[in-house]
């Protein structure tokens, strides 16, 4: 409890108070002298009366992140309880699912800190000072808590600079990760946890995949398909499936997940979807289904306006491709594009299509990809289902 003290503004503590964890430096009052990037300190107004305890950064905007309202100590056993908190939750949802999300960052009150479970590995993510000090603890007690080999960081991501961390991948603990199957469903998935992209796969789809393949009937379109996580899950309904995506990588996961699961009804396409679409959208339309999941087109609030364009152009060759009665699943992971936004931008590309939608289902990230309300960079994930008539 010997946290050094930081004075933040009325404003901070409001933010705070409103649910948010994070504190700009713009609302720090007064920080003392030597504070390192990642220390633990404590969190007081203006009259000196304890608010919470955070961490520090020195790089970032985000001056503190805020790891609890109580006056406990933040030490091994802090740690070790939240994590336990972290992964109850998935047992409560998933029983003893062995691949799926155990940490995600500020909505489990761990905010910087990501991981993932793929059965006897764990992949990681601190993306922030405190976490990349603890590292080695967060490890050992993922280790210690779920009896794992091995633990990968995936900390090859962009967000880190912002905090002057370095970009690195490779393996924390343990022996080099072996591959990885597991199942989507009755989907036989591949992931490959170093050179996968994200942390392996993008788990945070999974329960939007196996919703997907409920709607699935004649031609199917999954564009930005990655490793195939929707277009699998079609695929076992539909006539046929075409799944498009322009990465090598995706492509070759693609072709040994069809493989995998004798999907001969799926045609793998290596193209830039916009093409493929703009292409498509000359002939009659086609397809009874089309999926969008593109990458994130909008990274910060400056792009946006060009990021709304490019969803606006996929939704409208989508609904160009689609038949009278087709079923568009449309995604953005831009943390900075609402979902009314997304909304909004749908309803245009419609008026533009000259067609008329209806709302099927309104979803996000999987429940292991909790939201935490107050503080909206955790819904950064915002799916439409809808019918084009
Ligand atoms: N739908 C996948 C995740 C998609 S991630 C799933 O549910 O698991 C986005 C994918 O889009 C990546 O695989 C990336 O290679 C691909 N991509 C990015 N830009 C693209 C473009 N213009 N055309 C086609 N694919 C693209």
């Amino acid at each position: 409890m010997d946290e050094r003290k930081v004075t933040i503004s009325r404003r901070g503590v409001e933010r705070l108070q409103r649910g948010h964890l994070w504190i700009y430096r713009a609302d720090v009052e007064k920080a003392p002298a030597g504070l390192t990037a990642g220390d633990a300190v404590a969190l007081v107004d203006g009259r000196g009366r304890f608010v919470a305890k955070a961490f520090w950064s020195e790089r970032s905007k985000i001056a503190l992140r805020v790891v609890t309202l109580d006056e406990e100590p933040i030490d091994e056993a802090f740690f070790a309880g939240r994590l336990a908190q972290a992964i109850a939750l998935r047992t409560r949802i998933f029983g003893d699912e062995r691949f799926v999300r155990l940490v995600h960052g500020e909505a489990d009150l761990l905010p910087g800190f990501v991981a993932d479970r793929y059965g006897d590995a764990a992949v990681i993510q601190t993306l922030v000072p405190w976490a990349e000090r603890r590292k080695a603890l967060l490890a050992d007690l993922l280790t210690g808590a779920l009896s794992l080999r091995t633990v990968v960081e995936r900390n090859d991501v962009r967000v880190r600079e912002l905090e002057g961390l370095v970009q690195v991948k490779g393996v924390v603990r343990g022996p080099p990760p072996e591959p990885v199957e597991y199942r989507e469903g009755e989907v036989r998935m591949k992931v490959d946890l170093l050179g996968g992209q994200k942390t392996g796969t993008f788990l945070d789809q999974r329960e939007n995949h196996l919703r997907a393949g409920e709607y699935a009937r004649g031609r199917c379109l999954d564009c930005f398909s990655y490793a195939g996580g929707f277009a699998l899950q079609l695929a076992r309904r539909a006539e046929s499936v075409v799944a498009v995506d322009m990465q090598a990588g995706a492509i070759a996961l693609l072709r040994e997940n069809a493989a995998l699961n004798g999907a001969a009804n799926l045609e793998i396409v290596e193209a830039n979807a916009f093409d493929y679409l703009r292409d498509r959208s000359d002939e009659p339309p086609a397809f009874d289904l089309v999926v969008l999941d593109p990458p994130a087109f909008a990274k910060n609030k400056e792009s946006l306006p060009a990021a709304r364009r490019g969803y606006k152009e996929v939704n409208l060759r989508a609904m160009q491709v689609l038949v009278p009665g087709g079923v568009l699943v449309t995604a953005s992971c831009s943390y900075h594009l609402s979902a009314e936004a997304l909304e909004e931008l749908v309803l245009d590309a419609a008026n533009d299509a000259g067609r008329r939608i209806q709302v099927l289902e309104r979803r996000g990230a999987g429940r292991d990809h909790p939201v935490l309300l107050g503080v909206p960079e955790t819904s950064y994930l915002k799916l439409l289902f809808v019918r084009v008539v």
